[in-house]
C-alpha cells in the first residue's frame, strides 16, 4: 500500500467509514488553473470584492472582528462548502475552518478525494459574531451579497451547506438538520447538499455515517452536474 492509500484509509477511519467503500483518487492536475479574469454578475473582479469584504462595515460585526474571513480555496472549484460563520480562531488567523473542527472538515473532504486548495470554502458572514453567537437575520442579510457574488464567479457543481445555520440561511427555511440533510436541494441551478458542521461531528461522532452519506450523495450529484 502507498503512501497516499496509507492517507486515504486514514481519512476514511476519521469519518468512521469501513475502508472497502469507494474511493476516488485525489489529483492535483486535475485542479484546474486560478483565472483571474472573473468577475461577478455585477461586474466586480475577484480582488475588487476582496477588497470591499475586507473594508466592509455593512453591519454591527465590523466593529468586534479581528478581521474578516474572505474565504479560503480554489475560485474555479467544483465544490463550494459554506459553513456558518468564523469563530474566535478564524478571526484570528482570517480563514474559515481552522482547529479541530477545520481538520475533521480537510478529512471529509479528502475521503471524497477532494482537498482545501481544490475546493472553495466560504461563510454565511465573513465577520465573526461575539461569543460565537447564531448569526443574526441583518448580518445574514447584510453579508449575503458578498457570498453570492462568490457563488457567481465559483459557478461551483455542488454546494454543500455544513451546518444548521449555513442550510437555514441558503435554503430560507428553519427545518433541523436532521430533516434537510439526506436528499438534493438546489440554490438556483446549481445543486445542494446538507450536511452536520465537523464540530457537532466531533461532539456526536455517530453522526459521522450520515455525513458520508451525504458526502456521497454531493459526489454524485455534482458528477451529474454539468460538465
Ligand atoms: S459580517 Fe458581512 S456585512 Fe457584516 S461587516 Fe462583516 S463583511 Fe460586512
Amino acid at each position: 500500500m502507498n503512501e497516499s492509500e496509507q492517507q486515504r484509509r486514514a481519512y476514511l477511519q476519521a469519518m468512521d467509514i469501513d475502508i472497502w467503500l469507494p474511493r476516488v483518487s485525489p489529483d492535483i492536475d486535475d485542479v484546474p488553473a486560478v483565472v483571474d479574469t472573473d468577475v461577478t454578475t455585477a461586474g466586480i473582479d475577484w480582488e475588487t470584492l476582496q477588497q470591499r469584504v475586507a473594508e466592509c462595515t455593512r453591519c454591527e460585526l465590523a466593529q468586534s472582528r479581528t478581521q474578516t474571513v474572505f474565504g479560503v480555496g480554489n475560485r474555479d472549484a467544483d465544490w463550494l462548502i459554506i459553513g456558518e460563520a468564523p469563530g474566535a480562531e478564524e478571526d484570528r488567523r482570517g480563514e474559515p475552518f481552522v482547529g479541530r473542527a477545520g481538520q475533521l472538515l480537510d478529512q471529509m473532504l479528502q475521503a471524497i478525494g477532494q482537498s482545501r486548495e481544490a475546493v472553495f470554502i466560504a461563510n454565511i458572514l465573513k465577520c465573526r459574531p461575539p461569543n460565537n453567537r447564531d448569526p443574526k437575520p441583518a448580518e445574514a442579510a447584510a453579508c449575503r451579497e458578498y457570498l453570492q457574488q462568490q457563488i457567481d464567479v465559483v459557478r461551483p457543481k455542488i454546494i454543500l451547506a455544513v451546518g444548521r445555520i449555513a442550510a437555514q440561511n441558503l435554503l430560507d427555511c428553519s427545518d433541523p438538520v436532521g430533516r434537510m440533510r439526506g436528499r438534493a436541494h438546489a440554490l438556483g441551478d446549481i445543486p445542494l447538499v446538507v450536511t452536520y458542521h465537523p464540530a457537532y461531528l466531533l461532539r456526536s461522532p455517530s453522526q459521522k455515517k450520515k455525513a458520508w452519506s451525504d458526502l456521497c450523495l454531493a459526489r454524485r450529484l455534482a458528477a451529474e452536474s454539468r460538465p
